[in-house]
């Protein structure tokens, strides 16, 4: 049963929900521990979730999408995420792209790629990170140089999920390597890997949890795309393409951490009510039971926040404050409640025979995807600070 919670859904939305539900339940939860622990990408319910529409999730109807809003998008996540977070990583960057070409693109690169990334035939990944430059995104390197009909992309990337399945590939280069600000030099080329000469999908990274995903490198060299794969048609525009879109990374961020918070809740409740200690359930225990009253207000604070930074994003407003408060409070507090989930299962909670580890590896990712917690709070008192002015 699932933690009854102050959120409240529409007709639609508890529809959709349910149906996540039951895929989760009947598909995802049996399989889920093998194949992470096998590191094995899920193709089989890839499959499933093409079926239910999910790579369209939100991409508009005339392209074939579902067209669905972002707070619908994040109880999906949240749901597939309560069943295995790797799920929530395979649509991630697909969806991040989906709303880029939608917003950014033009009618020609809409009307050709989208309607096949709403069937989940081609799906894609996200290039921002390189091996020198994180968090300081604007340092990277990747060069995009006009080359008469065409540009010439040299560079590389690092930590590209979804870097071997994905077909269409969005990355962030410098046009202008010299630019003041330096975010005027970006710009965001929308590659197809399938015919682009020059890009090599590299190492496949071993991660300590979020297994399943493909998380690569990737290099350019001399890669040749037409002109007409920059976004927006205009060189300059990759900063404030990238910054707008990573707001629906962090709300997918916040909503797969609660859904790993709420499993780790939901295995940690009903073991509690059956080991025995002392003669007695262990949920008896007082202090005990202060670790699951903790647990769950946390994860429904959490919960609340991840759907408002969505209905932010629904508005059509910048949401980058509240984008970067669920991030934060959401993967602070899976990373909480994963450590007492595993607390309460005592030994048994550290074997692997039980999926509590699992959710206590796979916790730590979401501190540093979509941007590091750190970077999150810059972002929160950078907004904070203008908001309050002179
Ligand atoms: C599993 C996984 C999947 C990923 N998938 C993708 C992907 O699909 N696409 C993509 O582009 N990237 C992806 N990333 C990259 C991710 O976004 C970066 O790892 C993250 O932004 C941090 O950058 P970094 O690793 O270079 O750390 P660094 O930037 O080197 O940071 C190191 C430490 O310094 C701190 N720090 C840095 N600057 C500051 C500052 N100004 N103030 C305070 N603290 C600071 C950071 O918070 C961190 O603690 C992925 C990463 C992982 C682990």
């Amino acid at each position: 049963m699932p933690i009854p919670s102050l959120v409240t859904l529409t007709e639609e939305q508890q529809m959709i929900v349910s149906e996540v539900r039951r895929f989760v339940e009947k598909e995802v939860m049996p399989v889920a521990t093998e194949l992470e622990h096998a590191d094995e990408y899920p193709t089989d319910l890839v499959e499933q979730l093409k079926g239910l529409g999910m790579f369209g999730a939100t991409i508009p109807q005339e392209y074939g999408g579902l067209d669905l809003p972002f707070t619908t998008y994040a109880a999906i996540v949240e749901e597939l995420s309560r069943g295995w977070m790797s799920l929530g990583g395979i649509l991630n960057t697909h969806t991040m792209i989906s709303w880029m070409i939608k917003t950014y693109g033009s009618e020609e690169m809409k009307s050709r790629l989208l309607p096949n990334m709403a069937t989940g035939e081609r799906r894609c990944a996200l290039c921002m990170t390189e091996p020198d430059a994180g968090s300081d995104l604007q340092a990277i390197q990747t060069k995009a140089v006009r080359d008469g009909d065409d540009y010439l992309l040299n560079g590389n990337k690092m930590w590209v999920s979804n870097g071997v399945h994905a077909k269409i590939f969005a990355v962030l280069t410098k046009t202008d390597l010299q630019a003041q600000p330096r975010y005027k030099g970006m710009s965001v080329f929308i590659v197809e890997k399938e015919t682009t000469t020059g890009m090599t999908v590299g190492r496949i990274l071993e991660k300590l949890g979020y297994k399943g995903i493909d998380t690569t490198e990737l290099a350019f060299e001399d890669a040749r795309v037409p002109a007409a794969s920059l976004l927006g048609g205009e060189e300059g525009q990759g900063w404030l393409q990238i910054m707008s879109t990573i707001e629906i990374g962090r709300v997918n961020v916040a909503s797969r951490a609660v859904g790993v918070a709420t499993a780790a809740f939901e295995d940690a409740i009903k073991y509690a009510k059956q080991r025995e200690t002392f003669g007695q359930p262990i949920a008896n225990h007082q202090a005990i039971q202060l670790m699951l009253a903790e647990m769950a207000t946390k994860i429904e604070a959490a919960r609340l926040l991840a759907r408002a930074a969505a209905a932010k994003k629904d508005a059509g407003e910048r949401a980058d404050m509240w984008a970067g408060m669920a991030k934060l409070f959401c993967s602070e507090t899976a990373q909480e409640v994963t450590l007492q989930a595993m607390r309460i299962h005592g030994g048994y909670g550290y074997s692997k025979e039980l999926r509590v580890e699992r959710y206590y590896r796979d916790a730590p990712f979401m501190l540093i995807g979509e941007g590091t917690n750190e970077i999150q709070k810059l972002v929160i008192a950078r907004n904070l600070l203008k908001m309050y002015g002179d």
